[in-house]
Order: structure tokens, then sequence, then C-alpha cells
């Protein structure tokens, strides 16, 4: 399957000074979950997104766009401690002005560490998209990292723990690019432009 061909446009402190786009998704997750990984597998190329063993530090929303004009957002992670509580202080109001403030936004992508997740903090963002009516789609990331004999008991407590069932979760690893083309795909249709 071919790699969506995304390229970097611009990074943003607020919603309002991201241009527009005629329809778009928004992948967000705990900081070190494997977004910018994500991203690269999902356009096959290794440095679109920056990809960081420091993370925490890139505090901004990223936007990339395809060749139709479609958006992918990059929202900053949340929940590293090692980030000043100043620049915490400014994640809410930056991700809750932008998932609300987006009419073009056909989903989420909420990124859950597939060895590890959830955690209470996807858990609270999860309830939040739920409770604001948008629609999120979870994918569960490094899946590389669970014994292939654990993966069944792992996918069943996850799905479980996020109140989800089994089909609900795309379950992916940006290493092995294990279902990386399902979850293209389906960004893919996301994406169309009407
Ligand atoms: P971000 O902070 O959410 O953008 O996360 P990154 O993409 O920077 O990844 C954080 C760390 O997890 C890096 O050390 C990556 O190499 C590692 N990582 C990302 N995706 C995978 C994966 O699918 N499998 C494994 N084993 N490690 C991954």
């Amino acid at each position: 399957m071919r790699p969506l061909p995304l390229e970097f446009v611009t990074s943003a402190g607020r919603v309002g000074e991201l241009p527009a786009t005629p329809v778009e998704v928004a992948l967000v997750g705990r900081s070190n979950v494997g977004k910018s990984s994500l991203i690269n597998a999902l356009a096959r190329r290794k440095q679109l997104a920056r990809v960081s063993n420091t993370p925490g530090r890139t505090q901004l929303i990223n936007l990339f766009r395809l060749p139709s004009g479609a958006g992918v957002i990059d929202l900053p992670g949340y929940g590293f401690a090692k980030v000043p509580a100043r620049e915490q202080a400014r994640w809410r109001p930056m991700i809750e002005g932008y998932l609300l403030g987006r009419e073009q936004l056909a989903a989420l992508l909420l990124l859950v560490d597939g060895e590890v997740g959830p955690t209470e903090l996807d858990l609270q963002m999860l309830d939040w998209l739920r409770e604001h009516g948008i629609p999120a789609v979870v994918v569960a990331t490094k899946i590389d990292k669970v014994r292939p004999s654990r993966l069944e008991g792992r996918k069943q407590q996850l799905t479980r723990a996020l109140g989800l069932d089994h089909g609900d979760v795309f379950w992916v690893s940006a290493t092995t690019g294990a279902g990386i083309d399902r979850l293209r795909e389906h960004v893919e249709l996301l994406l169309t432009v009407r």
C-alpha cells in the first residue's frame, strides 16, 4: 500500500493560527507514546515528524497536509512530568481550543501505549472526548513490545479498561510496521475530501 504523501506545513501555538483545511484528523497521546514514529510510519518517511528520546519539548500544534489539502494534526503530548508547570498549564487550553474549535475535524486518533496503557490520563482524555461528542479512534502503539503469547490477553485488558470492544482499537507497531497499512487505510477514508 502506498504511504500517505504528507508534507509538513506549519506549527502553531493556537488553533486560530492554523491555516484552513477541507478536512483533518488529529493525533494525541501521552508524551513518548510513539506519535512521531507513527506519523513517520504512515508517511513511510524517517524524519517527517521528530522522534525524540527527550519527550515533552514540542509543545506546539503541527500541521501536515496531503496533496488534496486534507490535514493531519500532530497535537502536543500530555503527561510528561519533566515539562515545566508553565508549559503544562498551556496544554489544556491549546488542545481544548483545537478539539472544540476545529469544525473540519473528522476524528481524533487517541494513542495509547499497547504494552502498558491505558494510563489514568488516557482514560481522562477518552472521557472528555466522549463528554464533548468528539469522535475518537484508539490506536494502541508499540505492540512489538508485547510477547506474542501475551498479546491476546493484553488486547482484552486494554480494550476492557477503555470500555471498548476488541475491534474498536487499531493495534500498531511503527517499528515492525504491524497494523500500519490498516490504520493508513482508515485515515485515508477519514480524510477523503468530498
Ligand atoms: P512521541 O513523543 O509520542 O512523539 O513518541 P516518539 O515517536 O518520539 O517515540 C518515543 C520512543 O518510543 C522513541 O524512543 C521511539 O523509538 C519509541 N517507539 C516509537 N514507536 C515504537 C514502536 O512501535 N515500537 C517500539 N519498540 N518503540 C517505539
